[in-house]
């Protein structure tokens, strides 16, 4: 505008329409601020005024100073300044949808104490509209001697421009607010995934040039679709809102706090000095989180956590993405409930463990896996039961018979739901084979079989286990018992709890698995209806070496006689195990001493032989 002869455009008819022009040809510039200086200079001009504002009329009904033009020393402190519509000559102007004059403004009745004390003398007020609309207002005011009154044209010309600007503000606002949704998460007011990258680029180009380090975090709560079944959408949102504030809460102000799926969350937060690591706020986060779950422990798995260092452990957006998914990951396939700071063998373990658990389920359609059936014998002949635990075995092409040691650890640690396939083929497999020895009425009577923690604890898992046994026509419920580790317990003990009781409701036997080897055992045993346990191999092979192990055998069996559990001591390699382990109070055993684990062929020999009591 400052190109154009304003004084002389305004004395000719025609040079109005120019200016008019003038105005009209800058909406079209992209950068609003740019633009509001251009226009708002013109409209200083015409009145021959100070200052520019624009005053916005806000959603909530209040208004508020957002823009300045000409004055920025006296009223840029203004910026943000809010103030309701029923106070100062911009709300009355608005009010009423006219222009408004001013021109002795600390004697007005509407005028507001801090612009009188910043030496506001006049206020030329023009309502902007947006078609019928009030939008806000364009305030042009004056600091110095402000003139009596202002010629009509004159504000009439200010006033079109007030219009002009209106538009393009409208558009600015909208703009704006389609940015901030399209970076920001609806549910929580966190970022959104867009909105958190972007920070994480800003960041990263900045800690390039200016060095720093920051930790990215990745926070996952673990199956929410569990919590969207049982308690409903709402209720999962209302979680989410909460877990996002809490995470919110915990971190500083210029650490970046996002939701970048339905339940994952990204943190990224700066170290402040070279040794600053950032554990501590990893146990905030964790600690934050447990309390958001609280009230629905155990229908929720805990948060876990994984952690990539800036620049340590990657430079770039996309590798410390994937290094912080992969020191997830490993808190996952650990249990849960955990955090975990990226390493480099991580890394290898994730992408061996993913290659084998799908070379895994691939030979399961190529008929390699097999069950063998180890039996669990009792001390007295007549009491043997004859039970056998199912193990997967792998006839890979071109090595030995592989034992579910050598890989069920990996499927497990794949994540990606592999385990319960690879699970669900045993359980159908081991069932459908007891049911057809029942139906030819030898074999073993029951049948145990492992389950893995994750697909324990899914809700598919009961209605499968159903429809498997729904399948049987000859063997009882209670022929099948599923054999679940403690430290799966250690991880949900509620909803363990839960299929716990649903197997029960099924009449399916359920035996805590490797016993011992998890920290609260004992008050696990108290709460969970388990109908046995296993005393983990550990403590049965280190029985004659180790005092404590001798302790901890000695309490369970004591425990489990006073409870009236089932004992099984596992990994029975020799008969000189069975003697003290008799003493101590135990029947049933299970190891290399009493048999290997052997074909179902084998089995049936083994059995016809007499040889499944001791
Ligand atoms: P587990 O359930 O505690 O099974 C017993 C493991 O100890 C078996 O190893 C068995 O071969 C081995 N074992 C038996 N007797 C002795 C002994 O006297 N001494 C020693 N040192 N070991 C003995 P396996 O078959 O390699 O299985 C390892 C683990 O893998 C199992 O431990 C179980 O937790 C898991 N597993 C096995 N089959 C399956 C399955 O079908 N699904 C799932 N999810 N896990 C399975
Ligand atoms: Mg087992
Ligand atoms: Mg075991």
């Amino acid at each position: 505008m400052s190109d154009v002869s304003l004084h002389e455009l305004l004395h000719h008819a025609s040079g109005i329409d120019a200016l008019l022009d003038v105005v009209d040809a800058l909406t079209l510039e992209s950068d609003f601020e740019s633009f509001f200086t251009r226009a708002a200079n013109a409209a200083r001009d015409v009145v021959d005024g100070d200052g520019v504002a624009i005053v916005a009329l806000r959603e909530d009904g209040d208004l508020e100073y957002r823009f300045f033009h000409g004055v920025q020393q006296l009223l840029g402190g203004f910026t943000g300044f809010r103030f309701s519509l029923d106070t100062g000559t911009v709300g009355r102007a608005l009010s009423q949808r006219r222009t408004l004059f001013e021109p002795d403004y600390p004697r007005s009745e509407e005028a507001l104490q801090p612009f009188i004390e910043v030496g506001l003398r006049a206020n030329l007020i023009l309502p902007m509209f947006n078609g019928d609309q009030p939008v806000g207002a364009l305030a042009i005011s004056w600091f110095r001697e402000p003139p009596e009154a202002i010629e009509p044209a004159r504000v009439t010309l200010a006033d079109k421009i007030a219009q002009q600007i209106a538009v393009v503000f409208q558009r600015h606002l909208l703009e704006q607010r389609l940015r901030h949704q399209a970076l920001s998460d609806g549910l929580t007011g966190l970022c959104n995934r867009a909105g958190i990258m972007q920070r994480l680029e800003q960041r990263l180009a900045s800690r390039e040039r200016h060095g720093g380090r920051f930790a990215v975090i990745l926070l996952d709560m673990n199956d929410l679709k569990t919590v969207n079944d049982a308690f409903g959408h709402t209720f999962a949102d209302a979680l989410l809102r909460d877990c996002g504030s809490r995470l919110r809460e915990m971190c500083r102000r210029d650490d970046d706090v996002g939701r970048i799926g339905g339940d994952e969350f990204l943190i990224v937060a700066d170290c402040e000095a070279q040794w600053d690591t950032p554990l501590p706020l990893l146990q905030r986060l964790l600690a934050a989180m447990s309390i958001a779950l609280e009230p629905h422990r155990g229908k929720w798995p805990l948060a876990s956590i994984g952690v990539a260092m800036f620049p340590d452990d990657g430079t770039d957006l996309e590798t410390l993405l994937h290094r912080a998914d992969v020191a997830m990951y490993a808190v996952k396939a650990a249990g849960k409930g955990d955090y975990c700071l990226y390493d480099p063998a991580l890394e290898a373990r994730v992408r061996y463990a993913e290659r084998t658990a799908r070379e895994v389920l691939a030979a399961i359609g190529r008929d390699e896996l097999a069950l063998y059936y180890q039996p669990i014998c009792h001390l007295a002949a007549s009491e043997s039961g004859r039970a056998v635990e199912a193990l997967v075995r792998w006839h890979k092409p071109g090595h030995e018979v592989l034992t579910a040691g050598e890989f069920v650890p990996e499927v497990e640690a794949a994540g990606l739901g592999l385990i319960q396939e690879l699970d669900r083929w045993v359980l159908k497999t081991a069932v459908s084979q007891l049911d057809a020895w029942w139906h030819q009425g030898r074999g073993p009577d029951c049948i145990h079989v492992n389950i893995s923690g994750t697909y324990f604890v899914s809700k598919d898992f009961i209605t499968e286990l159903r429809g498997v046994l729904a399948r049987c026509a000859s063997m009882p419920s209670d022929a099948l018992v599923i054999e679940v580790t403690e430290t799966t317990v250690m991880a949900n003990t509620a909803a363990v709890g839960e299929t716990v009781n649903a197997c029960r409701d099924l009449g399916v036997l359920v035996a805590l698995d490797d016993f011992g080897t998890g920290y609260a055992s004992l008050t696990h045993l108290k709460i969970l209806p388990v109908d046995m346990v296993k005393v983990d191999a550990a403590f049965v092979l280190d029985l004659f070496d180790s005092q404590s192990s001798w302790a901890i055998v000695t309490g369970i069996f004591a425990m489990t006689r006073a409870m009236g559990l089932k004992a099984v001591a596992e990994g029975v390699e020799t008969r000189y195990h069975q003697t003290p382990l008799r003493a101590l109070g135990c029947d049933w055993f299970q190891g290399f001493g009493v048999a290997e684990p052997m074909d179902g062929a084998a089995l049936l020999s083994w059995l016809e032989a007499g040889r499944g009591g001791q």
